[in-house]
């Protein structure tokens, strides 16, 4: 038999990361000693006290039967007070739906929402999942440049008025991936008076929230500004924050409205999350969040020695001041894709191609800072060898 897939699956660029991933392997085959900035996935491991509690968890068989849908009401209640302690923005349990990780959310909220040719406004370079969505639904996408010139924000007054009226979704994502830019609260109120207007659901990523660089200057929360909540809702993750990646955990949360209809598609597809991790997912919300500030240490270390040392080799580069991601201009005379050829075949190093990420992105490398200040020093020394 001939096995046909699903046209829409054909649509799909191949998963960015998979890509490099096989690129690594082979790499590695070949006996390389492979330094990887690629993926965005922690190396720190997730902390004690949040093992041990999913560990006491685990043997409860309370938690062994299906999940409620929504979540526990304990979790979702740690979750409400979190905000609280963080944004100093007020929720209720009904506006906040557990997620197997953001990205299941992210990638499901279409279903709730997008009827074919409704059109998403999705920011690129950007993670690739909002438009996954978008093409499973039969939305169309239409993608917001994200330029250096406009501070990496979409310039959502270019966007021309019959596309517009067409717009159903919107998702934003600060602190960005992969451009590491944070977004300054006058997005905010310009963002939620355009959604307003024009009647667009705000679907707001804010995977990286915790990963900052100054106590003084944390990244918003797009549900502090008036009228957020009546226009759309924020992802959020415990992957990042917590070195959780594998365990599959987040949150979406606001418009209670807009939740219900995520938690009805999940009602039909999913039995939500092993209670056991939302145990374990409490324990982190509300235990010291010491481990958080030593994580941001870690990266803040990495971060200034990456962004020192390739502006000491002549690589253009700012300095991020959220996410754990250095967004890097190319050396003159070269595509992004030929620098990550170069930076594999010449110093096994890997990392993503910005315009993997997107077109605009063209011109940039991302470089993740989820390897130790050893390895960092190392890449460097070997990307100050090459000769370009
Ligand atoms: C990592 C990441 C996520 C999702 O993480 P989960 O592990 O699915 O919670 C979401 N958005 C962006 C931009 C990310 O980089």
């Amino acid at each position: 038999m001939e096995i046909r897939y699903n046209e829409k699956l054909k649509k799909l660029p191949p998963y960015l990361f998979i890509e490099i991933d096989r690129k690594k392997k082979e790499a590695i085959d070949r006996g390389a000693d492979i330094i990887s900035l690629g993926v965005g996935d922690p190396d720190i491991p997730t902390p004690e006290h949040i093992i041990k509690s999913m560990q006491e968890a685990v043997a409860k068989p309370f938690n062994h039967q299906y999940p409620f849908g929504t979540g526990l009401l304990s979790y979702r209640k740690a979750v409400v007070d979190w905000y609280k302690n963080r944004f100093n923005v007020d929720l209720n349990t009904d506006e906040v739906c557990s997620l197997i990780g953001s990205k299941e959310g992210i990638g499901h909220i279409h279903l709730g929402f997008i009827n074919p040719g409704d059109i998403v406004l999705i920011p690129e370079p950007g993670y690739p999942v909002y438009n996954t969505g978008t093409i499973f639904t039969d939305g169309i996408p239409y993608f917001m440049p994200l330029l250096e010139k406009n501070g990496f924000l979409p310039d959502l007054s270019s966007i021309p008025q019959d596309v517009v009226k067409k717009v159903k979704l919107i998702f934003i994502n600060y602190p960005n991936n992969p451009t590491a830019a944070v977004a300054p609260k006058e997005f905010y109120v310009k963002l939620i008076e355009f959604a307003k207007k024009n009647n667009i659901i705000v679907a707001a990523d804010a995977a990286y929230s915790e990963i900052y660089y100054d106590e003084n200057d944390k990244p918003s929360s797009f549900l502090e500004f008036p009228g957020a909540k009546e226009v759309g809702v924020e992802f959020h993750s415990l992957s990042k924050t917590y070195n959780m990646t594998g365990w599959r955990i987040g949150w979406v949360c606001g418009n209670k409205d807009i939740v219900a209809g995520i938690a009805k598609v999940k009602d039909n597809y999913d039995s939500g999350v092993f209670q056991a991790i939302q145990e374990a997912a409490i324990t982190a919300l509300s235990s010291s969040q010491k481990c958080v500030e030593d994580a941001r240490k870690i990266y803040k270390e990495r971060r200034d020695v990456l962004v020192e040392g390739l502006k000491k080799i002549g690589w253009e580069v700012s300095l991020p001041k959220a996410s754990f991601y250095v967004w890097a201009k190319v050396p003159k005379g070269y595509t992004s894709s030929q620098v990550i050829s170069k930076l594999l075949d010449d110093a096994s190093i890997v990392c993503t191609p910005g315009n993997g990420m997107g077109k605009s992105g063209e011109g940039y490398v991302r470089f993740a800072l989820t390897v130790g200040v050893p390895r960092i020093k190392e890449a460097l020394e070997r990307i100050s060898k090459i000769n370009w």
